[in-house]
């Protein structure tokens, strides 16, 4: 009752915005968020005593406290679900990026704390975005050759998308005219998972390991469900094992985009990328922008998400998600492990070389076009001149 009024008083005073909701209203007209936080700082306590300097779903945490649930979180779904032995190599999918560096972190934490004999090498993959990615490289390399220098990790590789024939700024290029969303988020999403794994087995690792957070997954999953993809949303979490496949495992699902930055922050932990600059106007920067609406409105939105998903996918038998991975053959173009005859990164190569194709023949048209014109034009000129040399 009390909210009704207050947002019919505040809609009568301001226009209202398309997706305000009314707790927005509520929380704007009790005080300003400045105000809110600082507030809160004062009063919200971690359980140990200290000043709180996160909030988590309503508790308070202080910087030990915080990295301790984070850590406890990460080390307990590894040890519980055995997803690592001693003796495995993991690859880790680094792109550099704030998910990647915690991840590796957190590896480097469960190494020291259990013991176990573990290698890891990561893998870099420049999907040649010259403003983005190339100015870093650099400084990748130094910190990579840092943490092998001091045994840390066993490797690093750096795999250029190029090598497939396009980068993503050759892409966007290719793509630019074509009406509606050029998609470039799924060919970049696409090459690097597959370079990823192929490169994961080149340097014959057990496991591949990828920085996916919880906001990640529940935005993939909401994708699927919206574009009605069953088989996708079935191969998602928890991942299920083939011959084929370099078994994968992304260990941060549990943890959200939140929790994430404050870790890197409170760590000293130095991402060498923010947001990739072709992500905004993809689809999933829309669904990425949704669920922050959705979480701003109601807090733990995004975690209940999470316990849902889990749950539907408890409910489906092992069996029925198998199934999909009993269909895995090689792939007939690049003898990659794929579902279909031919696998979605050669497929995708194929539609691109067919546009590249079908613009050069375009191209030729034009300029025969053009060479007609200015042929005729000769033409004229040398009929021209020889009437005046005729008349002459
Ligand atoms: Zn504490
Ligand atoms: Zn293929």
């Amino acid at each position: 009752m009390r909210l009704e009024l207050i947002l019919n008083k505040k809609r009568q005073k301001l226009s209202v915005k398309e997706g305000t909701t009314a707790r927005d209203l509520v929380i704007r007209k009790k005080l300003s968020p400045r105000k809110t936080t600082k507030e809160k700082r004062k009063t919200i306590k971690c359980l140990c005593g200290k000043a709180a300097l996160i909030t988590v779903l309503g508790r308070g945490y202080c910087k030990s406290c915080f990295n301790k649930r984070i850590q406890k979180k990460f080390f307990q779904t590894l040890k519980k679900q055995k997803m690592v032995s001693s003796g495995d190599h993991i690859a880790i999918a680094f792109s550099g990026g704030k998910d990647s560096v915690v991840l590796l972190d957190l590896f480097l934490k469960f190494r020291k704390r259990t013991g176990l004999n573990l290698t890891f090498s990561t893998i870099t993959v420049n999907e040649g975005i010259k403003s983005y990615r190339e100015p870093q490289i650099p400084k990748l390399k130094k910190y990579l050759n840092n943490l092998k220098r001091k045994n840390l990790i066993e490797d690093y590789k750096l795999v250029d998308i190029k090598s497939l024939g396009f980068s993503i700024d050759d892409i966007k290029k290719i793509l630019v005219d074509r009406k509606g969303e050029p998609g470039l988020c799924s060919f970049c999403g696409t090459f690097r998972r597959y370079l990823v794994s192929k490169t994961a087995r080149e340097i014959k690792a057990t496991k591949v390991a990828f920085g996916h957070n919880l906001d990640d997954y529940v935005q993939t999953q909401l994708m699927n469900i919206f574009d009605n993809n069953m088989e996708r949303f079935l191969s998602l979490e928890p991942k299920l094992t083939s011959p084929y496949f370099v078994h994968k495992i992304s260990r941060l699902i549990d943890i959200t985009e939140k929790e994430i930055a404050a870790y890197a922050l409170f760590n000293n932990l130095h991402p060498f990328f923010e947001d990739c600059p072709y992500l905004k106007g993809s689809k999933r920067h829309f669904f990425r922008r949704l669920l922050n609406k959705i979480e701003d409105s109601y807090i733990g939105s995004k975690v209940k998400a999470k316990y849902f998903l889990d749950s539907v996918m408890e409910k489906i038998p092992t069996k029925e998600r198998k199934k999909l991975f009993k269909r895995v053959v090689l792939c007939k173009v690049c003898g990659e492990p794929t579902t279909k005859k031919i696998c979605n990164t050669c497929e995708m190569l194929e539609n691109l070389n067919k546009i590249k194709r079908l613009k050069a023949k375009q191209k030729t048209k034009k300029q025969n076009k053009k060479l007609n014109k200015e042929y005729f034009n000769v033409l004229l000129f040398i009929y021209l001149i020889a009437g005046l040399s005729s008349i002459g």
